[in-house]
């Protein structure tokens, strides 16, 4: 291990940020439930031992996220920005701590770790400054006599399960704008990266977000699937959003059905990279790289199925091939490693069988092709394949670049539009028509144009198909956690009639008499 990562991690314990128990209500609560190990993938040591959250914890996590939400939706937007503000700050100060527990317990290289402590720490930062932009509607009326208002409101208490490849980011992209919004949430961080999601709720505590409003629940893989039936049981319970793989998802939004809970799913992808006979073939190469072998492939928008026109093929493979070569994988505490190791053995194994599959078919591998010790996979490129090989139908989640010849643009949008998932997608292309035309015609929720890299807190994030519902990050990421109330006015058209009684016999003395309708 570098010397740094064991200082920060260090540091990290001494400032309190890393405890083997759950957080729920404004503190740090040891669960019931079965103990587990947090595992370093680098090194296969035991990080940390954390007690599972129990039935009774999951109830008062839930309970306190109901009682805090009162108090909670009440502040102003504006308020409720200022302690946002507040958790990015803290955020900040402790990046280095966050990163090496990133580092530590996912696998990422250090300095991808920073980067995603940034990432993560900028969707803080954008909802902080959208929680006061929470606008409502005033529709004109066909009534002279009705106004119509339409006000936007917090859902109320909100779920989150999160998975292992981005255990800041994803947490973040989720709670900062359930807090903007005057929701409060429970958070389910995955069974692997635990201690980020619960450094990430002691900083929002200290930054002075009310017990309640921010609970995250540790727990094993089994208790994990328990704790999500009960979450999604629960009526208390109005909002649950999902990180993870398409299967997963397809049964929380099963179990979320009883209750008619409001759904968010970020799902797996099989994403098409296109590179046309136009493009630069080192530019398209430097943004498959960045695609493709960030977090060693372990994200849904990596690219997975690289389509280059027969034109510009061999000039792209060797420039694709020449920036793999360069790429040094180990130990994600090592300095200049840029590829870390995978999750866990199954992650690994299930890339080994892909590699495998594509060799099998007749594909070849022109760099790596091989698992290494510790969890690594080689930077692999494969090329001469086809559509039908499993890498090219799956998602890969590996380290593994695959790439498939194609002649006219037609079959392209063809090819990559064959697939349930729909993620994302990148075109590589200098023509600006064709631009268009791609992005329009690619079944997908974002489309990069040029770039490997799309991520951002200011855009909508999300797919289409089997790859989920709802939008993260961008002025739109905020909706999912509001509510549209419909208030209409009426008898509004004209000031209140001053009706006058008259005087009568019984009646003194005269009185005026002001009607409220
Ligand atoms: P991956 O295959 O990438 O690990 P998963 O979908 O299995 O993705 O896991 C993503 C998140 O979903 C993790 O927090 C995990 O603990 C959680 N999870 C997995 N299975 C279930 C389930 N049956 N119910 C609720 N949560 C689950």
């Amino acid at each position: 291990m570098q010397s740094h990562v064991i200082d920060a991690l260090r540091q990290a314990v001494q400032h309190g940020l890393v405890r083997g128990e759950s957080f729920v209500d404004g503190r740090w609560r040891p669960g019931g439930a079965a103990a587990f190990g947090v595992v370093d993938p680098s090194t296969s040591q035991m990080l940390a031992q954390v007690t599972g959250a129990d039935d009774a914890l999951v109830h008062e996590a839930i309970a306190s996220a109901a009682r805090a939400g009162v108090p909670w939706r009440e502040r102003t937007g504006k308020a409720r920005g200022e302690l946002l503000r507040a958790w990015h700050a803290l955020i900040q100060t402790h990046a280095g701590e966050l990163a090496a527990l990133i580092t530590a317990e996912q696998g990422k290289p250090l300095t991808e770790a920073r980067g995603e402590v940034e990432y993560a720490a900028s969707f803080v930062e954008w909802y902080a400054e959208e929680a006061r932009r929470v606008y409502g509607e005033v529709i004109p009326s066909p009534d002279v006599a009705k106004r119509f208002l339409v006000l936007r409101q917090p859902i109320g208490v909100c779920a989150a399960i999160t998975p292992w490849n981005y255990p800041a980011a994803m947490v973040t992209r989720k709670v900062a704008p359930a807090l903007a919004a005057g929701c409060t949430v429970v958070v389910k961080p995955a069974e692997q990266t635990p201690l980020t999601a619960l450094a990430l709720a002691e900083l929002g505590s200290r930054a002075g977000l009310p017990a309640g409003v921010l609970s995250v629940l540790a727990a094993d893989a089994e208790q994990s699937s328990h704790i999500g039936r009960l979450l999604c049981a629960s009526d208390a319970v109005r909002h649950l959003s999902f990180t993870g793989s398409t299967e997963v998802g397809r049964l929380l939004a099963t179990q979320c059905a009883p209750t008619l809970k409001k759904l968010a799913l970020e799902l797996g992808g099989n994403a098409p990279f296109i590179v046309f006979d136009d493009a630069d073939p080192a530019s398209a190469a430097e943004a498959v790289v960045a695609s493709k072998f960030r977090n060693a492939g372990q994200a849904c928008i990596a690219a997975n199925r690289i389509y280059v026109q027969r034109g510009v093929h061999d000039r792209f493979v060797a420039e694709l091939v020449a920036r793999t070569r360069a790429l040094t994988v180990g130990s994600a505490h090592d300095s200049g490693v840029r590829v870390g190791p995978l999750i866990d053995a199954p992650a690994l194994a299930k890339v080994e069988a892909l590699v495998a599959d594509a060799l099998a078919r007749g594909a070849r591998a022109v760099v790596g092709g091989r698992a290494l010790a510790g969890l690594c996979h080689e930077p692999t490129v494969i090329v001469g394949g086809d559509s039908s090989m499993r890498c090219a139908r799956e998602e890969i989640f590996g380290p593994v670049a695959v790439v498939i010849a194609f002649e006219a643009e037609r079959d392209v949008i063809v090819a990559a539009n064959d697939t349930s998932f729909g993620l994302a997608a990148y075109v590589c292309t200098r023509d600006m028509a064709r631009t268009l035309r791609v992005a329009e015609a690619l079944e997908y929720g974002m489309v990069a144009v040029n770039t490997g890299l799309l991520s951002s807190a200011e855009v909508p994030f999300g797919g289409v198909k089997h790859s989920g519902l709802g939008r993260e990050g961008g002025r739109q990421g905020i909706d999912e956690y509001l509510e549209t109330k419909y208030v209409c006015l009426g008898a509004i058209n004209s000031e209140p009639p001053a009706a006058t009684v008259k005087p009568t016999k019984s009646t003194l003395p005269t009185q005026t008499l002001t009607t409220t309708q």
